[in-house]
């Protein structure tokens, strides 16, 4: 079996506003294991944010039970990349600040630019990338430091629609090739079910989950990869 790596249980975050007290999130609970893609499916504002931030302990909840067994990995909606920094530097910026640096990580990122073929471009600047390519740049990075579990919050809603299908389907790719969890946030109902093991339906404020569903078939108790996604020509 598959080990539970992301427990969270009746979880509840009140904002404090000029309205006063608001309910954002009411009974939160899913579970993630090891080598899932959960997808947070809900509309704007729902409080889909507001759970990655409780996971990343950037937020703290009202109340509820979260635990968590492994490092997190955030990537945003935007690539938040250094225009004055090369492909290669902006990737290491995360080892400099842990002082990881090591030859082990450099040959670790190496590896990760030849596969998604990125390699030729790793002393080019970000400017010289198209949207897509500095959403992949974006995600080796967040990769560079090794997380278990990657968090991620409408990665690709900046980009445009033949660019985002690209990419999402390499994201997909590289976070079951080097064998990540992810939690996945967006409100594209198909990007969700072609991605995701399991859909979790935020309702509107206070956000409920309206229910769970499970992607993936199970067949002799073995997972089914799910097919990656057509792209059009
Ligand atoms: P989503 O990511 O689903 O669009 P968010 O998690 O960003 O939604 O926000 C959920 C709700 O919580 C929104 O109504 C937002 O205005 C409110 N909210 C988020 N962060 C704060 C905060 N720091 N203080 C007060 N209200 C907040
Ligand atoms: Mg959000």
């Amino acid at each position: 079996m598959m080990q539970t790596i992301v427990e969270v249980k009746d979880l509840n975050k009140n904002f404090y506003g000029k309205e006063g007290e608001v309910e954002v999130l009411k009974n939160i609970s899913f579970t993630l294991k090891e080598g899932e893609i959960l997808t947070l499916l809900g509309p704007s504002g729902s409080g889909k944010s507001t759970i990655l931030n409780i996971l990343t302990k950037l937020l703290k909840p009202t109340s509820g039970e979260v635990n968590i067994k492994g490092t997190i990995g955030y990537m945003f909606q935007k690539d938040h990349l250094l225009e004055w920094r090369n492909i290669m530097d902006n990737i290491t910026i995360g080892l400099e600040i842990q002082n990881k640096k090591t030859p082990e990580a450099i040959t670790g990122i190496e590896n990760l630019l030849k596969t998604y073929g990125l390699w030729e471009f790793r002393n080019m600047y970000p400017n010289e990338l198209s949207g897509g390519m500095r959403q992949r740049v974006a995600l080796i990075r967040t990769l560079s430091v090794n997380p278990s579990i990657l968090l991620l919050d409408e990665p690709f809603s900046a980009l445009d629609y033949q660019t985002r299908l690209l990419v999402s389907d390499d994201v997909y790719k590289i976070i079951r090739n080097e064998h990540k969890s992810a939690i996945l946030v967006t409100h594209d109902i198909s990007e969700a079910i072609s991605m995701s093991d399991q859909v979790a339906i935020l309702s509107k404020r206070p956000a409920t989950i309206k229910g769970i569903h499970d992607i993936n078939l199970e067949m002799d108790g073995e997972r089914t990869p799910i097919k990656s996604r057509k792209v059009p020509a």
